[in-house]
């Protein structure tokens, strides 16, 4: 299904598996770059493939939500077996994906029962399942001067934490939150982006949102991002602050007034 402004030289979008990979409303970060395409009259095309169909290999940018346990291994069973993006990256396409989508690119991730899955082996890393908490909460990150973003903010919720191999680098420090496990934040290989940022990711960073963009569309012109620079300023105070904890109890309730 195409929908949008397509034509021979516009921007392909490719959301995959919504139905699989839907849980966490990762779904808008699609949405965030048809927009800002559109807003600057970029012409481009949004694809959505339900698991199952198959997976054109011609896009620029593929998308990849967070999900469940159960069918995130499903997910990774059929990309594995179509093959389609593997080649779509090989060609050089930007694939970003969040959370379990950033688990089932790397090496190997856990299932259900905690049982290690194979990956797909796109970006260099490994998601293990620790005795750890389920890291849930806002997630504030200190990206890596190398990117030239500002803070990136969203919410995490993962049982998994994600080891970086030789090959990745990470989007950045954690400041507030949990990440990677280890002080970091998402993995980057190549042009392919994994990260445990929800929100949608790419609604609460537009500065993300353009960088991959420019990866397929090239110089792109500045938008008026004045609202959500409201937004991030109060999302990123409320966070350093500590007023986004999740409330575990009653008596943390009561607490807190
Ligand atoms: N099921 C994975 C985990 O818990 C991913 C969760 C998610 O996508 N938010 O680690």
């Amino acid at each position: 299904m195409g929908t949008g402004t397509g034509g021979d030289s516009a921007v392909r979008l490719v959301q995959l598996y919504p139905d699989l990979l839907g849980t966490y409303g990762d779904g808008g970060n699609a949405t965030v770059l048809a927009k800002r395409l559109a807003w600057r009259g970029i012409p481009h095309e949004l694809v959505t493939v339900e698991s199952g169909a198959p997976i054109p290999e011609q896009g620029d940018l593929y998308l990849l939500g967070g999900g469940e346990d159960g069918p995130q291994v499903e997910a990774a069973r059929e990309l594995a077996e179509q093959g389609a993006l593997h080649r779509a990256v090989e060609r050089g396409a930007v694939v970003f994906a969040v959370c379990a989508g950033m688990q089932i690119l790397g090496h190997q991730f856990p299932d259900a029962v905690g049982q290690p899955r194979p990956g797909l082996a796109l970006l260099d890393v490994q998601t293990v399942r620790l005795q750890r908490p389920r890291a849930v909460g806002e997630l504030l990150v200190q990206p890596d001067p190398c990117w030239g973003l500002p803070e990136l903010t969203g919410f995490e919720n993962h049982g998994g934490r994600t080891r970086l191999g030789p090959a990745a680098r990470p989007l950045g420090r954690v400041e507030v939150g949990e990440g990677n496990g280890w002080g970091e934040e998402g993995a980057v290989s190549g042009r392919v982006v994994g990260t445990y940022l929800h929100g949608p990711a790419l609604a609460r960073n537009p500065a993300l949102a353009d960088l991959l963009l420019g990866w397929v569309a090239g110089e792109l012109a500045p938008l008026d991002d004045r609202e959500v620079e409201m937004l991030r300023e109060e999302r990123i105070r409320a966070a350093r602050q500590g007023e986004l904890q999740p409330r575990r109890s009653w008596k943390d309730l009561i607490r807190r007034g």
